[in-house]
């Protein structure tokens, strides 16, 4: 590295502080909060009515287990970053693909063959480095606090799948985008956004039908009662509602969720069935025994047999269903995912744009080790991933703090449908079903949180109508 100007160390070593800055912010937040896991050992009376201390002293048992894997995965994510930077191993890695595309030498265009195979090689490295810390996350953690229901094979053939899909996708798109650069001109970075958008409007069309089946069961939800109720509640609020789907989200844990998809005219509402009291498995005790009916009281539901049943009932009533629905629906209603593609897609332009006015610039390119050649892939990682790292967080943070005013316009919107009673428990059910940690410190929910505390929610919920 003796030869390096200056200006090149200035910006490794520029990238490098402020990687390291935002890590030590971040570990700084953590520790305030894991401050507040150690030391609110009792509900706080304001919660009394919400959360009973056992599930009290369960969230913040399963919090903490958390707060503390995310420090020391964080750290060795930040350690591999910093190490990888320092001994070079981007160009190196590009060396290696070099070797392997010269050495099968497929494909017309050297430069985008050896851009695959890097793009390939550092997936395939990024995932197996990845992988023993989401087994651990998944086995040990999820797995002690009564969330986990995968097996391990189950769990490793989902993550073989998940990289092959992912290959098959980034590949072609990736090559298509460099191949853009290459012939678009003065003004390529108008067509790599066009494109990019294109792409990620297809991918969000096929995700629901074609991508995400692969991984999971969506079953339509049988006609009765709250098929019917949630019909009614599209029609009222002019939502195109074309199907409703549960899908098996039981199969891998016991966190529960809802959420709708698709364009304009053909929207589907997904469920997912651990949100469902009468639909979860997981409210099923033990074996399928002949003649074990399929309802359980929601008192003795406690089986022996099977571990992975919680002894507690899990999911919301039919009114809650609709209320958290309610939510959903204001989400489209308001405008709020329009928004947030709109943000998007100008945010991508703008970073194609500095893309383009950065991608000559020699320097950028020497300072992660590139002294000869400029390629265009090793271009866009180190301009969107490094040099734009500081406008990244901050983004992220705008976003964050956007998310949560929509979170609390969202609700209003239910409460104005009049189920504000019934959002009310459901917003308490989930917390409890998924072991929320209902205390935050402020500066840490302020940074990380993309919906707001629960506590505050409920205040606004019951406190004096905003409009
Ligand atoms: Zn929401």
């Amino acid at each position: 590295r003796g030869l390096w100007g200056p200006i090149e160390d200035i910006i490794f070593y520029a990238v490098l502080v402020f990687s390291w800055t935002v890590y030590i912010w971040e570990a700084y937040l953590a520790y305030r909060q894991r401050k507040i896991y150690r030391a609110t050992m009792h509900v706080p009376t304001e919660l009394g009515k919400i959360m009973d201390s056992e599930t009290f002293e369960k969230s913040r048992l399963y919090q903490l287990d958390k707060s503390n894997f995310g420090f020391w995965s964080g750290l060795y994510s930040e350690a591999e970053g910093t190490l990888i930077l320092l001994l070079g191993g981007i160009p190196l890695l590009w060396k290696v693909s070099g070797i392997l595309t010269a050495r099968f030498g497929f494909g017309p265009e050297y430069e985008i063959s050896q851009s695959l195979v890097f793009l390939m090689l550092a997936t395939l490295f990024s995932a197996l480095t990845g992988l023993p810390w989401s087994l651990y996350s998944t086995f040990v953690i999820e797995e002690k606090h009564g969330f986990n229901q995968q097996t391990v094979g189950f769990f490793l053939k989902d993550a073989l799948k998940k990289f092959a899909v992912t290959q098959c996708i980034l590949l072609p798109v990736t090559s298509l985008l460099l191949y853009i650069i290459k012939i678009g001109g003065d003004y390529f970075f108008i067509y790599a956004w066009l494109f990019t958008l294109v792409v990620s409007l297809i991918l969000v069309t096929i995700y629901a039908d074609y991508i995400a089946p692969l991984f999971d069961k969506f079953t339509p939800l049988p006609d009765g009662e709250l098929k019917s109720e949630i019909e009614s509640m599209a029609k009222s609020i002019y939502f195109p509602l074309t199907k409703i789907y549960v899908v098996e989200g039981s199969k891998r844990s016991s966190h529960s969720n809802a959420y709708f998809y698709g364009f304009f005219k053909n929207k589907r509402i997904v469920l997912f069935d651990t949100l469902l009291e009468d639909y979860s498995p997981l409210n099923k005790s033990g074996e399928k025994e002949p003649g074990t009916g399929e309802e359980n009281e929601a008192a003795g539901n406690e089986s022996k047999s099977k571990p992975k049943v919680r002894n507690k009932k899990q999911g919301c009533s039919n009114p809650e269903v609709l209320a958290v629905l309610g939510h959903e629906l204001g989400h489209w209603k308001l405008g709020h995912t329009v928004k947030n593609i709109v943000i998007s897609q100008m945010n991508s332009f703008l970073c194609f744009f500095l893309f383009a006015v950065l991608i000559g610039r020699k320097e950028l390119f020497i300072a992660f080790g590139f002294h000869e050649t400029q390629p265009t892939l090793i271009g866009l990682m180190i301009i969107f991933q490094f040099i734009f790292s500081p406008y990244n967080e901050l983004l992220s943070f705008c976003l964050t703090v956007l998310s949560r005013r929509f979170e609390f316009q969202a609700d209003a919107f239910a409460r104005n449908m009049g189920r504000s009673s019934e959002l009310y428990s459901a917003l308490i059910k989930l917390n409890k079903d998924n072991l929320g940690f209902p205390v935050a410190d402020w500066l840490f929910s302020m940074w990380h949180y993309s919906h707001p505390p629960l506590l505050e929610r409920l205040r606004a919920l019951t406190g004096p109508k905003q409009d």
